[in-house]
């Protein structure tokens, strides 16, 4: 297949320089199945591998700005990991202050591996602990913040910048590369930042564009109801509805199994050659779904799915088949792949 190259980027002055302006690809394969025209934004082209670079830069700017940050300052991050990393590699360019991440126990060793490499203190929390316990990441993290001389806790759930950043920039990036021509976006929902912040600026500017939530089967972030927090997924997913959240945005909301969302992940590494990680396939998976219900007299529907991190951080999960057998995550597709591979 022949493809356009894009312009060369120019010099950055640092890191900070290179987030953001990811590619928008094409998903051919998945696409055509579909019959649908699929796009994929590619946040893991971010510097870290993830989109949490964006909302990291933009915190990092603030507190900057306010005076709030220097190299004693100690940050106090509950995250599901990705703006942990986020923050803890862009400390450099802001004054190497120090990170503590309260993550769940449900995020993978790889990312654990990465954010001791960062430097950062790690505190595990309890997957089943609902928001308000005091064993939640939040409570913990509360408590540190509070315990600990200057220090500053990070809640991307509660902070508008983390919608901010989305409306302002991610928003106006698919704007000018879908030339304003968009009927669905498909966006996975952990804090709600991503989805309020582009179904904000891109609803008033593409009018009937239909904005559709994923979130893992179980989860309770669309209707708050208490229920078991033990999906397998990582990154997307709640037991409460946090308050960045603007639910009166979102048209439709699809639940994806954690098997749907493995083997989805897999195919898009290996028939789209994107290498995204677990919850960019929950995302796929339901951008295909949402399709199967549209009409199908209408010209060929263009729906945007956003891919938010890197495959590479999940060797242990995503990327092992032995993990994926052992935890029944591998469905006949995968399975058939797996065999292929093995003779
Ligand atoms: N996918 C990945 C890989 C993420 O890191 C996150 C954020 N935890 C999400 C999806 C969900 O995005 P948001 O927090 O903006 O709802």
């Amino acid at each position: 297949m022949t493809s356009t190259k894009l312009a060369p980027p120019a010099i950055a002055d640092s890191v900070v320089a290179t987030i953001g302006n990811t590619p928008i690809v094409r998903l051919s394969s998945a696409g055509s199945k579909a019959q649908v025209e699929l796009l994929a934004k590619t946040e893991f082209s971010n510097p870290s591998g993830s989109i949490k670079d964006r909302v990291a830069q933009r915190i990092l700017t603030g507190l900057e700005a306010a005076k709030r940050i220097k190299s004693t300052t100690t940050l106090v991050v509950p995250s599901s990991g990705n703006l942990v990393i986020s923050l803890a590699l862009l400390s450099p360019s802001h004054g190497q202050y120090k990170v503590i991440g309260l993550v769940p126990e449900r995020t993978s060793q790889d990312r654990i591996q990465l954010l001791k490499s960062l430097g950062v203190e790690i505190v595990r929390t309890p997957i089943e602990a609902h928001a308000d316990s005091a064993e939640s990441q939040f409570s913990i993290a509360k408590k540190i913040a509070t315990d600990l001389p200057d220090a500053i806790l990070i809640d991307e759930f509660a902070d508008a910048v983390n919608v901010q950043v989305h409306s302002q920039e991610t928003a106006e990036e698919i704007f000018i590369q879908c030339e304003g021509r968009l009927d669905v976006l498909v966006v996975g929902v952990e804090t709600g930042g991503t989805i309020t912040g582009l179904a904000k600026t891109l609803k008033a500017k593409i009018p009937g564009l239909k904005v559709v939530g994923v979130e893992p089967e179980h989860s309770s972030i669309q209707d708050g109801v208490n229920r078991s927090s033990a999906w397998k997924i990582e990154d997307i997913g709640g037991n409460f509805t946090p308050s960045v959240l603007d639910k009166s945005l979102v048209d439709a909301w699809v639940k994806i199994s954690d098997q749907e969302s493995y083997s989805t992940a897999r195919q898009i590494i290996r028939e789209e050659g994107l290498f995204c990680g677990p919850s960019s396939g929950s995302v796929v998976a339901a951008a295909v779904r949402f399709a199967e219900s549209l009409s199908k007299e209408t010209t060929k529907p263009r729906i945007l799915t956003i891919l938010n991190d890197t495959g590479r951080n999940y060797a242990s999960t995503l990327l092992s088949d032995d993990w994926l057998l052992e935890h029944d995550l591998m469905d006949e597709t995968m399975a058939r792949s797996v065999a292929y591979h093995r003779h």
